[in-house]
């Protein structure tokens, strides 16, 4: 006998016992194997989707938790960068941002505050600007 995880079209996950491998083929290609969940008969072997074995050193909330802390130091690392290669212009930032588009100041990398209107008057007048999470320093 032999257990494979499998995923019907709607998402649910299940286990089920086989003979064995050529008779599980046999039986999913046929749709004999319905979901406990739903009968849904879309069903296929979850191969790309491992499970998260319970012996694995990290549990997903604990490799979540890295995730996020990742997420952050590069957040931060952006914000390091952006304040030390862009000028900062507060909320004139839309006001600049055209100017430069215009070629009416000196081309340079600057940040500031804009509106959520300001963003879409800016993005429509196809002034490109990128919109970054601001996180708080560490050393705060
Ligand atoms: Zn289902």
């Amino acid at each position: 006998m032999i257990v494979f995880q499998l995923n019907c079209g709607k998402g649910h996950n299940f286990d089920i016992w086989f003979k064995d491998g050529a008779s599980a083929d046999r039986q999913l290609a046929r749709g004999l194997v319905e979901c406990p969940d739903c009968g849904d008969r879309k069903v296929a072997k979850a191969l790309m989707a491992p499970r998260i074995s319970s012996k694995s050193e990290k549990s997903p909330a604990a490799s979540m938790t890295v995730m996020a802390k990742q997420m952050r130091e590069q957040l931060v690392e952006v914000r390091r960068q952006i304040e030390a290669n862009c000028d900062y212009v507060g909320d004139k930032f839309a006001e600049e941002a055209r100017k430069i588009h215009y070629g009416e100041t000196d081309a340079r990398g600057i940040f500031g505050e804009a509106s959520e209107e300001q963003h879409k008057e800016l993005s429509e007048e196809g002034i490109e600007v990128a919109r970054v999470p601001w996180l708080p320093r560490d050393d705060a």
